[in-house]
């Protein structure tokens, strides 16, 4: 493959951005190489400054439920643009969208937008301490919510309660008061709950861990975490950034028939633009400025280009049927995949839900602990991803990262993937 385009970009973005990229992963560094520029994409399709085209899993990490350049997407866009991209000033669009989100998540009776899903999460967490009047929250380790300071750790380290960061240059002030449980422990977030209870303002998850891999939530594991908060007096915040709008339209609180007290949105709420959201009852969200004493704003919240990507992609999901259709994708791409992983198993694992997937190298029959992901094999995942690269399927570049489906894959794209999985297997555990 002939990379030279991207090649010479990358050797000019070092010098100018960190790692020359804008967001870590981005770099390719976890699976070796050296990362593409794409210029265009189509559809599922992606195209690299080379020309070199791509069956792309990675949908920007999530936002594009409907494809690359959606034509009514990329219409209502253009639409909004021509009147003015933004303007410090209420605009009917996101009355539009706050409606068309509201009436999609019944836990939801108001809405706040903001510009990222670390916006949206910082924001929550805020609100759920301004309203519990309580510091403390829970996360569960390998869950993401962005990288706002008290939201960077993962306790990983099996102990650990209190948690340490992640990250250089965060105040380790900032996160002592950010509880980490393993997921899918239900007794071990009790245990928390009695001795901290009267302390926490809420316990924060994704419903279904999508930045670890994909670790699956165990039979009733949310319902007793729902549970658990109602009894212990902590309110319950469901990170969707992800799962909202792909699991269902309603999100995992729908596809789950359980409801969150506060809810993170991002990613498919904004259609590929920058959007994130966080809503509530309208009794918790009366607490948010102006009506309230938590302070959060934006100068482009809610922007008219934004909104309307948003309420574009939000109409076409309900006007063609997308989940039944990415329901059938979903279907398809197991029927096409799971029995060439089969022929390896004990070596490789594809775990998926709905329209999300991940390939393990473990001989894990399911992943549902932080610790068996980190038991994986990512060199082999390395391996994987470059052969799956040459064959012309562009994969998230990290074996901690999941896979996308949208709702114009082909069946000619599922097929040409199964070829390619089938030779990359063969070549790496043959
Ligand atoms: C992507 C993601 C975020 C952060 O969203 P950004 O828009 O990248 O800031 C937060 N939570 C979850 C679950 C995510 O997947």
């Amino acid at each position: 493959m002939n990379i030279g385009k991207s090649r010479s970009l990358y050797k000019k973005a070092l010098k100018l951005m960190p790692g020359g990229v804008n967001s870590p992963v981005r770099a390719f560094k976890s699976v070796g190489g050296e990362p593409l520029f794409i210029k265009k994409g189509a559809g599922p399709h992606i195209f690299d400054e080379d020309d070199n085209e791509f069956i792309d899993y990675c949908m920007s990490w999530g936002p594009l439920i409907l494809g690359h350049a959606d034509d009514d997407v990329v219409l209502a866009v253009i639409d909004a643009a021509r009147s003015g991209t933004s303007f410090g000033a209420p605009n009917r669009y996101e009355v539009e969208l706050a409606e068309m989100v509201i009436q999609r998540f019944p836990s939801i009776d108001v809405v706040r937008f903001v510009n990222s899903g670390t916006e949206a999460a910082m924001s929550a967490i805020r609100l759920a301490r301004g309203f519990t009047g309580k510091k403390k929250i829970i996360k569960f380790d390998g869950c993401y919510h962005g990288h706002a300071d008290s939201l960077l750790v993962a306790g990983g380290s099996g102990i650990a309660t209190f948690g340490i960061p992640d990250s250089a240059g965060v105040n380790p002030d900032n996160v002592k008061d950010t509880l980490v449980v393993p997921f899918n422990d239900s007794d071990r977030l009790e245990q928390v709950l009695i001795s901290e209870g009267a302390d926490i303002a809420a316990v924060i998850m994704e419903p279904v861990p999508c930045n670890y891999g994909l670790i699956l939530p165990e039979k009733g594991f949310l319902k007793k975490t729902r549970v658990l908060c109602d009894r212990y007096g902590v309110l319950l915040v469901f990170d969707e950034v992800i799962t909202g709008f792909r699991l269902a339209a309603g999100g995992a609180q729908e596809y789950f028939g359980i409801s969150s007290d506060i809810t993170i949105l991002g990613k498919i709420i904004g259609g590929g633009l920058p959007v994130g959201a966080y809503g509530a009852s309208r009794d918790i969200m009366k607490k948010i400025a102006p009506d309230g004493p938590v302070y959060q704003a934006g100068t482009l919240s809610g922007n008219p280009l934004a909104m309307s990507a948003g309420i574009a992609t939000l109409k076409k999901i309900e006007e063609t049927n997308v989940y039944k259709v990415l329901s059938e994708k979903s279907l398809k791409l197991k029927t096409l995949l799971g029995p060439i992983i089969e022929m390896y198993r004990g070596e490789v694992l594809l775990q998926q839900i709905e329209s999300i997937f991940a390939v393990f190298f473990t001989n894990s029959k399911t992943i549902t602990r932080l610790k068996s992901v980190k038991e994986c094999d990512m060199k082999l995942f390395s391996e994987y991803h470059s052969e799956m690269l040459d064959s012309g399927i562009y994969l998230s570049p990290s074996g901690f990262e999941v896979g996308f489906l949208s709702s114009v894959h082909t069946d000619e794209d599922l097929e040409k993937t199964a070829v390619a999985l089938s030779g990359a297997m063969a070549k790496i555990l043959g």
